[in-house]
Formats: structure tokens, sequence, C-alpha cells
């Protein structure tokens, strides 16, 4: 728990700006803990959120923001309200501080925390530190991002638990004190520049925030391959956390690398070989990141190599991460439909020596496609495009593939699919793009991408 503690809010006027998952999680929080809480949506509030509200004493406004979003001693804004919206920059202007729900859910959690960030692997790696602990037989709290909010959750734990937290820039944007035990960063390549000025620079900024409270207390995982964390590390005070790096390129003096074919540990000029590639759960060099940065932080918490070595064998995966969906007629379908930016599918078509039949398109979030270039034409047999995207891309990648096509919609793409795959290929569905567009949400085209093979 921070200098805040729980008594703070107590007696406090709070707003929360958005009526999302984690917006209600932290009227719940605050109401419990004797704040007067108002809420402000920009959207419109179910008729059953409103009911849940009103049961708590929380009063409310949607369909906009008035001046009553801002009328309080402080706000906490939903990750989905961005930083240059009407309330948050009239909070700001009128010197009311602003904070995000993870920072104030952090006020109330008594255990310690390990907050895992970065542009892509985040839930995968969550997941995985979460099995991982359980295993180890602690009491686990996995929350964030990945599902249930932290503001669900942070008045239940006790000091002898732990709380594995998936965290995004935008709840990194507006913290204060949040200060985790261990904080994890995977990677930083770009990502979501449509809410930081098209500015690579400000949303590394904001994700190299998850350490900026931490002391030599505390511990910092980052990934030494990772140019820009690198470099960042390279300059961090002298006085901050203390530094363990993972790496595939070799040993690292402290951390966990990849070195002939199986994973280390390493520190205090000892190392020890932990596991062989082949026997992870999961595939693919991203994956090995995920499962070094597990690793050592299971480490740093003292978790036994034995509880290590079997978690990362046993993991299950996360669905729509290079989930694998069916075979049919020798063609192998994956759903990696979580697959938002350049980099994950990078990655994904990294992970496959068959030829790959590629569906991708969506929402355009600002992406350069180039880098995929060399994968795309190394490959991909055919590509196939759905969405606002689908132009651009056939315009930038489709000079590297024979067949290039645009599909109307998902289901006409994986009807093209299942013609242009020949036996031993995959058909992967890995977008770089939001899905917004067309679905509701990556798991709704997931869901759907998943219906239309099986109806192959
Ligand atoms: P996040 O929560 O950061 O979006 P996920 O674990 O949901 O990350 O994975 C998102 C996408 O990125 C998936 O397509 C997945 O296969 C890919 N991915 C997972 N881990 C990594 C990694 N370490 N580096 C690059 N891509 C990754």
């Amino acid at each position: 728990m921070n200098a805040r503690g729980m008594t703070y809010v107590q007696g406090k006027t709070v707003s929360i700006l958005g009526a999302a998952r984690s917006g209600m999680a932290a009227a719940g929080l605050l109401s419990r803990h004797g704040a007067t809480v108002f809420v402000s949506e920009y959207g419109i509030i179910s008729e059953d959120k409103k009911h849940e509200l009103q049961t708590w004493g929380v009063l409310w406004e949607d369909g906009g923001h008035t001046g009553k979003a801002v009328e309080s001693d402080f706000v906490v804004v939903s990750p989905g309200v961005p930083s240059h919206s009407a309330p948050v920059v009239s909070a700001l202007a009128s010197g009311t501080p602003v904070v995000s729900e993870i920072e104030l859910a952090s006020w109330f959690c008594k255990a310690p925390i390990v907050a895992i960030t970065g542009s892509n692997g985040k839930t995968t790696t969550t997941e995985l530190i979460g099995h991982l602990f359980r295993n180890s037989g602690r009491t686990t709290w996995v929350c964030g991002n990945v599902g249930t909010p932290f503001s669900g959750v942070c008045d239940q734990c006790v000091s002898a638990d732990v709380v594995v937290l998936e965290v995004s820039s935008f709840q990194l944007d507006h913290i204060d004190q949040f200060r985790p035990a261990v904080s994890i960063l995977l990677n930083i390549t770009p990502d979501h520049l449509d809410r930081y000025q098209y500015q690579f620079e400000r949303y590394a900024e904001s994700k190299m925030r998850i350490c900026e409270n931490q002391t030599s207390e505390d511990v910092v995982i980052f990934n030494f391959d990772d140019e820009y964390l690198r470099e960042k590390m390279s300059k961090e005070a002298k006085n901050g956390p203390d530094q363990y790096s993972i790496s595939i390129n070799g040993p690292v003096d402290k951390g966990g690398y990849f070195e002939r074919n199986a994973l280390f540990l390493a520190a205090n000029q000892q190392e020890e070989k932990i596991m062989y590639v082949d026997e992870l759960a999961l595939r693919g060099r991203h994956n090995v990141y995920n499962s070094l940065a597990a690793a050592v932080a299971a480490r740093v918490m003292e978790v036994r190599s034995d509880v290590v070595r079997e978690s990362l064998r046993t993991f299950a995966g996360v669905p729509h991460r290079l989930e694998h969906v069916r075979e049919v007629e020798g063609v192998r379908y994956v759903n990696d439909s979580k697959a938002t930016n350049v980099n994950a599918v990078w990655f994904a078509l990294e992970s496959f020596s068959e030829p790959v039949v590629l569906i991708a398109g969506g929402r355009d979030k600002g992406n350069d496609y180039s880098s995929l270039k060399p994968l795309v034409s190394s490959r991909v047999r055919s590509l196939i495009l759905i969405g606002e995207a689908a132009e651009k891309m056939a315009l930038e990648l489709g000079p590297c593939v024979s067949d290039s096509v645009i599909a109307e919609s998902l289901e006409d793409a994986v009807k093209l699919a299942h013609l242009l795959a020949k036996p031993g290929d995959v058909v992967l569905l890995s977008p770089a793009c939001a899905s917004f567009d067309m679905f509701d949400s990556y798991e709704h085209r997931g869901d759907l991408f998943k219906r239309a093979v099986s109806n192959l």
C-alpha cells in the first residue's frame, strides 16, 4: 500500500470519467470506502449499470460530460477516455488532480504488485505469471486490462498474496504514486499512436512510467533486445529499481536468457538452466520472451525452479493469441485476432515455417506496414485483406505476394483462404489492425473467424 492509504478517499467527492468495466469497479470501490461518487459517461450507461450505481448511492450522467463531471476533489479517468478529452483538460486546467483507475486501486492494495506492460505480450505474460504463482501455492489476484479491474480486488487482498496486474499505457498516463514491487517492460513498438499525437516518444514515455516510483527495494525486468528499452534503462538513476534483463541473443549478467535451445536464469555470477525451449507450452520466439519474463519474476518472488518449469510446461495459453482452431483437409487454421498491431503480426509470421495464407486488415491506427515486407515475401503464399485498411495494405504488401485479394467480409475471407491454401499450409488471421470497423471487439472478430472455420 502506498502513502495515501485506504482512508484517503473517505469523505471526498470523486468524479469518474467512463462507466465501462474499470469505471464501474472504481465507483464500487470508492462508495465502499466512504467517498461521494459521481460517474460521467460520454455514451449511454445501460439500465443494469444504472441500477447497480443506484444501489451504491452513486449519481451519474450519460450522453456527454457536463461541467459537473469535474466538480470534485479529484477525478478518476478510465483508460478509454483520452487525455485530450474536454473533461480531463478542464480538470487539469483548474488544478483538480486526475488519476487513473490503477493509481486509485493501488492506494488500497496491501499485496505486492507484479505489473506488466509493453506493446505486445501483456495478457499472455500476465496470465502465465498468474498460473505460475497459483502453482506455487500463493493466493494470486490476476487483474487489470486482462479482465477483472484492479479496483474490484484491491481491497480484498492481504499482504501474503500477490497481485499480477496487466497495465496499459493509458492507465500509466495518470499515475501518481503507483509503485509495483516488480515491473515488467516486455517491449515498446509503435501502437495506439492515434492517442499520442502520432508521436512514438510520447507513447513510449508513458510505458516507462511503470517504474517511475520504484526504489532500490523494487525490481524492474526489461527486454534487453529492445533497443529503446536498453537505452532508457542504461540511463536509469542509481537509486532506481534493481534491474533484471531478458534476452534471446545470449547471456545477460542478471535476469533470464535463451541460449543453446534452452532458457537460463542468471544472478550473482551463477547460471541455472530452467528448461529446453521445446518443453515450453507456448510456441514462437515472442513467447520465449514472455516465458523468460515470467521465469525471472518468479525467481525474484522466490518461487522454486521446479514450479517455474512445470508452470511454463503446462500453461494452456490465452484465446485469440495464435490459437489453434482446427485442421481442414491438411490445412491448419490459427486465430490471432488479438494481433492488433504490426509487431504482433511480425512475430506471428515468424513463428511458422509452413507457407501462410494471411487474413489481415481492419481499422488502421496510423500503421506503417513496411516492416512486414520481408516476412510477407518469404512466408506468405496468399494475402487476403478485409476492412478499412484493406486498400492501404494491398498497396504496400500486395507486391510481396503472388495472390493478394480484398474480401468483403471475414466469412468470405475464410472461404477464399480455404480455396487458396494447399495441404501443409497455415491459414492465419493476424490483422495488424483494430477490429472496430467491422466488429465489436477483437474477441468478436476471433469468434466469427472460428465459426467461419468450423462451417468449412
Ligand atoms: P497484449 O495484451 O499486450 O495485447 P497479448 O498477449 O494479448 O498482448 O498478445 C497480443 C498479440 O501479440 C498476439 O497476436 C500475440 O501472439 C502477440 N505477442 C504475444 N507476446 C508477444 C511479444 N512478446 N512480442 C510480440 N508479440 C507478442
